[in-house]
């Protein structure tokens, strides 16, 4: 089965072409792949002539979306039909920014390709195990009956993780925090296979310091400022003017704010405080598993930056972690360590494909 995988970023869409004879035991390549740039909004007309050009000799039997919110409702991927459009279009009340975007990329390949299935896989729906006490906040309790909660996101990297650190171990880790360092980032507290809990909430601004996104902050702060700030402006603060960007006032790419940290105070200043977030939060995914035993790295920062491991790991050192020297994919804790630290390359678009080859049965 031929299936196209569509993964929409945050400045391009990523297409790649997977052949599955059955569901493969190893992550397999895609055996094609492009990438259209674009820029928030899908500029109709020139998006629908680029894919025309670059999939007009492309053959392919389903295409599998990634949908950033599922909501309650999507527990798992499903191929999308009339009425699994009309949800996506209903969830744009609570994800405005990603859901709208991604329904209009359904219906561009829908008029493109009519005859092929679709099959969407949510973002949020691997987190559907967490429990209540995890997911409701604080807040009145009309806010829960509203359809406000903690949902997670970046649940296709998680998954492929958990599925991927059982294969390595030969067994599933009974406690195991996931730490995807993106552009993006959250952390999800996986027991037996589960989710438990995630640093990510009812938005993907929630958690963790990450690229130009500010992580959690005091509401009293937003509260505050918006006595004198729009909400568009501190919309644009919090998503685009923050993180890694906003306090190092250098780059959101952490590549160059590592570099800068030697000689720029504010750079050093951010590293820090991404560092000292993240290790804290760790911490808090630590205590709702009551323990840890399998730690694991993945994404861009998470899994090429060994001094972000190395810190990471030598601020845990209470847990009697210890890393190897040597290291490459796979597990790279020393034998004498408590927790075993897995380096994981995630593989979304592969598993967006496997989903999508199970959906079609
Ligand atoms: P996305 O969420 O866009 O898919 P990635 O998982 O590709 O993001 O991660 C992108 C980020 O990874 C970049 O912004 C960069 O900061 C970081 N990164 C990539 N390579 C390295 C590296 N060697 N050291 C530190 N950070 C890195």
């Amino acid at each position: 089965m031929q299936i196209l995988v569509l993964n929409r970023g945050s400045s391009s869409v990523k297409l790649s072409l997977y052949d599955f004879k059955a569901a493969p035991k190893e992550p397999i390549a895609p055996h094609w792949e492009d990438k259209i740039e674009w820029k928030n909004v899908w500029d109709q007309g020139s998006i629908e002539k680029e894919l025309s050009a670059k999939l007009k000799d492309k053959r392919f039997d389903c295409i599998g979306h990634r949908v950033v919110h599922g909501g309650r409702k999507y527990q798992k991927s499903t191929l999308i039909n009339k009425e699994v459009k009309e949800e996506i279009r209903k969830l744009a009340d609570l994800a405005p920014l990603h859901n709208l975007a991604d329904l209009e990329g359904i219906e561009i390949f829908e008029k493109l390709f009519p005859k092929c299935p679709q099959v969407a896989v949510f973002d949020t729906a691997f987190h559907h195990t967490m429990a209540p006490e995890a997911i409701v906040y604080p807040g009145p309790y009309e806010w829960f009956e509203k359809g406000i909660q903690k949902y997670g996101f970046h649940g296709t990297s998680f998954q492929y993780c958990t599925k991927r650190a059982q294969h390595l171990l030969k067994k599933l880790p009974e406690k195991m925090v996931i730490c995807h360092l993106g552009s993006g980032a959250s952390l999800c507290a996986v027991k037996n296979g589960k989710s438990i809990d995630t640093t990510m909430g009812f938005t993907p601004l929630d958690g963790l310091m990450m690229d130009t996104r500010s992580g959690n902050v005091d509401p009293g702060i937003l509260l505050h400022l918006l006595k004198t700030q729009s909400v568009e402006d501190l919309s644009t603060d919090l998503y685009e003017k923050s993180g890694l960007l906003g306090l190092s006032g250098i780059s959101s790419d952490m590549r160059d704010v590592l570099e800068a940290s030697v000689t720029n105070p504010r750079a050093k200043l951010s590293l820090d405080v991404y560092l000292h977030r993240l290790c804290s939060m760790i911490g808090s995914m630590i205590g709702s598993l009551n323990g840890i035993d399998t730690l694991v790295f993945t994404a861009g920062i998470g899994e090429n930056s060994t001094y972000i491991q190395d810190e990471v790991c030598k601020r845990l050192c209470f847990l009697g972690i210890h890393l190897k020297k040597q290291r490459d994919k796979g597990i790279i804790s020393s034998p004498d360590s408590k927790v075993t630290v897995l380096l994981i390359h995630t593989q979304e678009a592969f598993e967006i494909a496997l989903q999508t080859f199970e959906q079609m049965g």
